[in-house]
């Protein structure tokens, strides 16, 4: 066998971040990246304090606050009339759970888990994809499409969406939500609008919805906008393209519209997800990050979980070394698998559900602005479950929440 105690496959987010946390453990770690450079496509990321509490833990969160913001608050509208639903006061959430909800740049908190990786002396390698997976006793081999094999004691398949290793375990497909979404990234100066870069908003409507807060210390305005593509549901080939984005947000309000033209309209991104799986192990080989749990986006959970789930793995092997110090895998990679799925179903299952309610239309909206308006907006028992500290065992996963706590009366909606 080579050296290398891990081979970590993919080197996105999740990837990286947990070669990151296990070469502090003394592991010699080496990651294969398919494309030709390590990097990120894409624009914002929300962290919330699940995250930024790992961070901080890897030493690397005051770096991620200097290149992104830390906002004052989140606050929901509605995307039709653009009046406030409900909010969170960022600083109150950051006094509640001890670490700050953080917006970044994904290509800075890559390009910051890269250098913490050379940094610590991660083997990183590109031109690298895997194609085939195979075990043996006490270890996992890998086979890339130029047919070099590699083998070490533990495989971690961070290969995110479309993963090889996945089909391991299941024999599953992506699921297609029919919505799709348009990003932007514009410097702020071009603005034609004025926008309160101290906030994450987002504006909910009828089977679209679109956000925005500021990057890089507030010089870019970052913009996603997310529809239902009506082509998507007639089962056509093309869709979510740039006249269906026009269409879907035609009768949303100013802020919105004039949002639109700063999106790029020459890449979109359809969204899909995958139903949750409680198996991510098969002996030496192991799912992580999106390969494992791909989420719609609603909750921004989906780069927190692959971080989350690297920080756990790296905690039970830093646990279990017996001994001479060698790491126990079987034992660490059953512990990280009695707790990371059931954790990561529920989010992946409540992220489809919350895009439910983003998204209705008609009496159902003018009932959910109705609740959303009553809820106290210090009230966490919504987010207890979700940014407290990361479960590393079963018995320390949170509840998800407490029922509402609203009359039913309430509920009513006049119809005068
Ligand atoms: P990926 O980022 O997909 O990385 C996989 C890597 O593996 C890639 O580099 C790929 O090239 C490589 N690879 C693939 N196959 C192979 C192979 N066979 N061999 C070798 N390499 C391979 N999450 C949040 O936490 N907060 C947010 O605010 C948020 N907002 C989002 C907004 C949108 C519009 C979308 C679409 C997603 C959002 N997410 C958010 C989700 C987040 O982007 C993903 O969950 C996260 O990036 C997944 O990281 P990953 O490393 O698991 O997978």
């Amino acid at each position: 066998m080579s050296n290398v105690d891990v081979i970590i496959v993919g080197g996105g987010i999740g990837g990286l971040s947990t070669a990151f946390a296990l070469t502090r453990l003394g592991l010699k770690v080496q990651v294969l990246e398919q494309a030709p450079e390590f990097g990120e496509v894409g624009a914002g990321l929300q962290l919330a304090p699940n995250c930024t509490r790992i961070l901080d833990d890897y030493g690397l969160l005051d770096k991620a606050k200097s290149l992104g913001v830390v906002p004052d608050r989140m606050v929901m509208r509605d995307a039709i009339d653009g009046s406030e639903l409900t909010s969170l006061d960022l600083r109150d959430l950051e006094r509640t759970y001890g670490y700050p909800y953080m917006v970044i740049h994904r290509s800075d908190l890559h390009g910051l888990f890269l250098e913490a990786c050379r940094t610590a002396g991660v083997e990183l390698l590109t031109e690298q994809r895997v194609t085939a997976y195979t075990q043996a006793e006490g270890s996992a081999t890998v086979v890339t499409e130029h047919g070099t094999t590699r083998v070490a004691p533990l495989v971690i398949a961070a290969d995110g969406l479309h993963s090889v290793a996945r089909k391991l375990l299941v024999d599953d497909e992506p699921v297609s939500s029919s919505y799709v979404a348009y990003r932007g990234t514009v410097p702020v100066p071009e603005l034609t609008r004025p926008v309160d870069l101290s906030e994450v908003v987002v504006y909910v409507g009828p089977r679209c919805h679109f956000v925005h807060y500021g990057l890089r210390g507030g010089d870019l305005l970052n913009q996603v906008a997310v529809f239902e593509s009506p082509k998507a549901l007639a089962g056509l080939e093309d869709w979510g393209t740039p006249d269906e984005l026009d269409t879907a947000f035609a009768a949303t309000c100013d802020d919105v519209r004039s949002g639109m033209q700063h999106m790029w309209r020459d890449k979109w991104w359809r969204m899909f997800d995958r139903d949750p799986i409680s198996t991510w192990v098969q002996g030496r080989i192991t799912l992580l990050g999106d390969a494992a749990h791909p989420p719609l986006q609603y909750m921004a959970q989906g780069a927190i979980m692959a971080i989350e789930d690297g920080w756990v793995l790296a905690e039970h092997l830093k646990r279990l070394r017996p001994g001479d110090g060698t790491p126990d895998w079987d034992d660490a990679l059953a512990a990280y698998e009695a707790v990371r799925p059931e954790h990561c179903r529920r989010v992946v299952l409540t992220a489809r559900a919350w895009g439910e309610l983003w998204h209705l239309d008609g009496r159902a909206r003018e009932q959910r602005n109705l609740l959303l308006r009553h809820r106290a907006i210090d009230d966490y028992s919504f987010t207890d479950w979700v940014y407290g500290p990361t479960a590393l065992f079963p018995e320390d996963e949170p509840p998800m929440f407490e029922p509402i706590p609203l009359a039913a009366a309430d509920l009513v909606v006049s119809d005068s």
